[in-house]
């Protein structure tokens, strides 16, 4: 199969955490995924679209900018916020960590993202942004 990649930019508002669920699914589609698998990479989505929404543009005006790839049966999908950025990545990947408990966020984000994903990877810069790179291989079990 040729490869395949798509772009998309959408506004920091909660409708679009759907959206960006319904997109990653739809373009994952084509590798006949199990329900599994599909329910894992929109929980991933969601996490992180979520993230953007409340951490990195805290509720405030912005875009989120969602790269989606499929090479033979691995999915990557890239999801990028210009907002205020991580300070101690490590530190937030922690199972239970969130600057938000007011918010009763419980810190398993990055968790979820994770445990449902094979790979992931998390690149921030104090005010510049936050990078979540996930990659899935899709169909494993068939192999
Ligand atoms: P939950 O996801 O369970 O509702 P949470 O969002 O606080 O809680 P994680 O998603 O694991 O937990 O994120 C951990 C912490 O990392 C957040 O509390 C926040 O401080 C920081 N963080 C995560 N994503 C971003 C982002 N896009 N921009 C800025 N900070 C972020
Ligand atoms: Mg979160």
């Amino acid at each position: 199969m040729p490869e395949n990649n798509v772009e998309l930019i959408f506004d920091a508002i909660s409708e679009n955490e759907s959206f960006a669920r319904m997109a990653a699914s739809a373009f994952i589609t084509r590798l006949d995924p199990t329900l599994e698998e599909m329910s894992d990479v929109k929980t991933a989505v969601s996490e992180a679209v979520t993230n953007c929404i409340v951490h990195g543009y805290e509720g405030k005006e912005g875009k989120i900018n969602m790269k989606l790839s499929l090479k033979d049966n691995e999915v990557t999908i890239v999801i990028h916020d210009d907002g205020v950025g991580i300070e101690n990545i490590r530190k937030a990947m922690e199972p239970l960590y969130t600057t938000k408990p007011e918010m009763e966020r419980s810190g398993m984000g990055f968790s979820f993202m994770e445990a449902f994903m094979d790979d992931l990877l998390v690149k921030s810069d104090r005010n510049k942004g936050t990078t979540v790179i996930m990659k899935k291989v899709i169909g494993a079990e068939n192999i």
